[in-house]
């Protein structure tokens, strides 16, 4: 895996897939930016052996499969092909997850409900009736409840929003994909690193788009911290799980591009990222990074992800996603946090 290869440019470039075959992929010019939130962590005196001796443990063992990541929605390049490809997943293959660009009809994706756009395309229609939670089985009552209100699966929603959302993108969002950068040179400290990467989405008129990143390092400290402008009509900030308000978004210092080249700079290809049902966040990131570990799949035992939330409280012992310190929805860094712990227990527990 390790090439001696400087930052490429934006053009096509050959490099070496998982098979070490030779394949056409695109990857980001890199540009510098104004940093402003970029924090860079002190060095630490690392237990430089004990590190190495994990990375080696998650590299060999943990890492999600070529195959994994096609199943599991990730985004990828096929051989020989510079646009990039997201398949269906057995949660969302009955579902139409991609738009052309005369389609005026969204579905949902907090009501279920099938809406039209207004006459310009710039506003969703109608009140958004629904449960901010999903149903899951309930083992009192053997039947699906929504964790929000109690109510039984198919009763009226309780929470009202002015707008309908959607999480359905463009097709032509697949060509904005691009690949981490290689490493620079066999000694890129870049390629030894782990980090837990967690996203906020907000909702917009052309679809879900990030809100805010936040990268931790392997002791859980935070690195990275980017709030992202979409720079497209804001439906909805998701407020009660994204934490960000509407205000937040609008004032956000950075756009995709620049959240990602922050990333750049910590991260290249042969990075471990660890995150929950980490192809969101991929997929928001506009980006195909192929060495992760994802703590949705690592501790699947049913047919369902269990949620982060849920295996915090079992492995971990503690209460996320709702006595976090501004209480008004997810904390990305609290999140991120929690999924390199989890790893940290499962290499603890299992090696
Ligand atoms: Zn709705
Ligand atoms: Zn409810």
């Amino acid at each position: 895996m390790f090439r001696n290869c400087a930052i490429e440019s934006s053009s096509s470039i050959k490099v070496e897939n998982q098979q070490g075959q030779e394949d056409d992929q695109t990857t980001e010019e890199m540009v510098e930016t104004n940093s402003p939130n970029f924090v860079y962590v002190p060095e630490r005196r690392l237990d430089l052996e004990n590190y190495f001796n994990i990375y080696t443990i998650i590299s060999t063992h943990l890492l999600l499969s070529m195959q994994d990541l096609i199943n599991w929605g990730f985004p990828f390049f096929r051989k020989g092909s510079r646009v990039a490809n997201i398949r269906p997943t057995v949660y969302n293959k009955d579902k139409k997850i991609w738009l052309k660009r005369e389609d005026k009809m969204r579905n949902c994706c907090r009501c279920d409900l099938e809406f039209k756009l207004s006459k310009n395309g710039k506003k969703s229609l109608g009140e958004c009736v629904h449960h901010p939670y999903r149903a899951i089985f309930d083992l009192r009552t053997c039947t699906p409840i929504h964790p929000c209100c109690g109510k039984k699966f198919g009763e009226a929603g309780c929470k009202s929003a002015k707008l309908h959302v959607f999480d359905q993108l463009f097709l032509n969002e697949l060509e904005k994909i691009v690949m981490t950068p290689f490493e620079n040179g066999l000694f890129d400290p870049k390629s030894l690193s782990i980090f837990g990467i967690d996203c906020e989405m907000v909702y917009t008129i052309a679809g879900p788009a990030i809100g805010r990143m936040t990268v931790v390092n392997w002791y859980g400290e935070l690195v990275l911290d980017v709030r992202v402008n979409p720079n497209v009509k804001l439906l909805d900030a998701n407020t009660q799980f994204s934490g960000l308000t509407s205000e937040d978004v609008k004032s956000a210092p950075d756009c995709l591009k620049s959240c990602r080249q922050k990333l750049f700079k910590l991260i290249n290809r042969n990075s471990i990222l660890v995150g929950h049902s980490l192809e969101c966040d991929l997929t928001a990131l506009r980006l195909s990074h192929i060495r992760v570990v994802d703590t949705s799949i690592l501790f699947q035992t049913t047919k369902h992800k269990p949620s982060l939330k849920k295996l915090a409280q079992e492995y971990l012992g503690k209460s996320i996603q709702s006595d976090n310190k501004n209480n008004i929805g997810h904390d990305s860094e609290e999140d991120a946090r929690t999924c390199i712990e989890l790893l940290q227990h499962y290499v603890k527990n299992n090696f």
